[in-house]
């Protein structure tokens, strides 16, 4: 089953409010199995919501905002003149809106009463955050939503039309996943051919950020689904690095705490990036204590004892650098894992040799100090979050004891 969103509100086409409705509405729909086929903003406008009923194929039709007391409200006004349904007076809602002014020691407001008409054929949602409420239509061909645009009002009251939906869809998808890094959309969907033409009746949604895929793989078929995983899963055993639906760094973190392990970075192109990206994950405080930002050759220095005579022969940005400071760095925190990084994120800063994008990352875990190298492609800021993907790529497979793509 699909669905269209229409998103009503002048608020959203001058760039005033982002339409977090629209995404919120997505994603609670997909996990019944209905996909979103078109999301449409549009202005408070009869003419636009007719335009956009009548060019709407799809069998549920959910609109947000527009439910409001005032004149420039009046999207269900509009539907309900396209369909042809007469409004008349809900008595519990009004009844409710009374009530909710009530609470303030206010009297409604005249204009206020508008809300409680709805068609006859409607199902109530009550709005127990604001004065609008909502409703679901039934008609013969299509179901027609209702909500108030304000999203701490919508979401509460979408509990309801996610229930009236669920019991009326005749199947179910099923939906898993897998988060891959350590290579690039492009090379994936090269590698993935012929896995696309074998597995053609599982949908695979990639996902694509900066060093990082998700494939989220949906089908009607529990067991060509898992067919599916299986395969991926052979074939891109050293990228996979956890399920579909969470990030690097609560993969990590997570696996840190598992194995009772303790980390610390020694960042330089990515200048504090990475630690960032970990603590941005609750329960962090129990894997890291500290961490350095060592950006110039100095601080590389004075901070962890670097010599001179390898930033002299090799460079800040090199393989003995990265592999002296993750020692370093363990030495000194005592940490059970630790990263060093230091790249030339450019602009300038490339040559011949070491062009713009490249990094050297450093891990030392387990006695071993290990050192990898890359040249990511982009501009400053994109080679920054490469460089960070893939340094928390390293630690996963690292910990993991996997195989590394590099
Ligand atoms: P109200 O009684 O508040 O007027 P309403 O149902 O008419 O309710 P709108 O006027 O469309 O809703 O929107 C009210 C406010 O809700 C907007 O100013 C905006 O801040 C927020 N809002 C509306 N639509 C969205 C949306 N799609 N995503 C996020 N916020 C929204
Ligand atoms: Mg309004």
């Amino acid at each position: 089953m699909n669905a269209t969103l229409i998103s009503v509100g002048n608020e959203l086409l001058n760039g005033k409010t982002i339409n977090t409705n629209a995404s919120y509405i997505a994603k609670s729909l997909r996990s019944l199995g209905i996909m979103v086929t078109r999301t449409i903003t549009i202005s408070d406008e009869e003419e636009w919501i007719f335009k956009t009923l009548k060019e709407t194929e799809d069998k549920i039709i959910i609109f947000t905002g527009g439910l409001g007391s005032t004149s420039d409200d009046l999207t269900k006004e509009s539907v309900a003149k396209f369909y042809k349904l007469k409004l008349q007076l809900h008595q519990e809602s009004l009844t409710r809106i009374k009530n909710h002014f009530a609470r303030s020691n206010n009297e409604m407001p005249k204009v206020n009463e508008k809300q409680a008409y709805f068609p006859k054929e409607a199902i109530i949602l009550n709005n127990d955050y604001g004065t609008a409420p909502g409703a679901i239509i039934q008609l013969k061909e299509s179901t027609i939503v209702l909500l108030p645009g304000p999203p701490q009002e919508m979401k509460p009251m979408f509990k309801y039309v996610m229930a009236f939906l669920e019991e009326r869809i005749d199947y179910r998808f099923h939906e898993a996943g897998y988060l891959v890094a350590g290579t690039s959309e492009s090379v994936m969907e090269e590698k993935l051919k012929d896995f696309y033409a074998k597995h053609s009746e599982v949908r695979i949604a990639p996902y694509a950020g900066l060093g990082e895929i998700s494939y989220l793989m949906t089908s009607k078929d529990a067991s060509k689904l898992e067919k599916a995983l299986e395969d991926f899963k052979k074939q891109f055993s050293k990228n996979i690095v956890g399920p579909y639906n969470q990030t690097l760094e609560e993969i990590l973190v997570e696996r840190l705490i598992a194995q009772n392990q303790t980390i610390s970075f020694a960042e330089s192109c990515t200048g504090g990036m990475i630690a960032s990206r970990l603590i941005n994950v609750p329960n962090a405080s129990k894997v890291i204590n500290e961490s350095f930002i060592l950006y110039s050759d100095t601080s590389k220095m004075k901070h962890l004892g670097l010599h001179q005579s390898i930033l002299e022969r090799f460079g800040a940005v090199s393989a003995q650098c990265v592999y002296e400071l993750a020692y370093q760095l363990a030495q000194r925190t005592g940490t059970t894992i630790t990263l060093s990084v230091s790249g030339i994120a450019g602009p300038s800063g490339g040559t011949h040799n070491k062009p713009v994008g490249t990094v050297y990352f450093g891990v030392h875990y387990e006695d071993k100090t290990r050192t990898y190298h890359k040249v990511f492609v982009g501009d400053r800021e994109m080679i920054r979050k490469k460089a960070t993907a893939f340094g928390l790529y390293l630690l996963i497979k690292t910990i993991s004891h996997e195989d590394i793509d590099s």
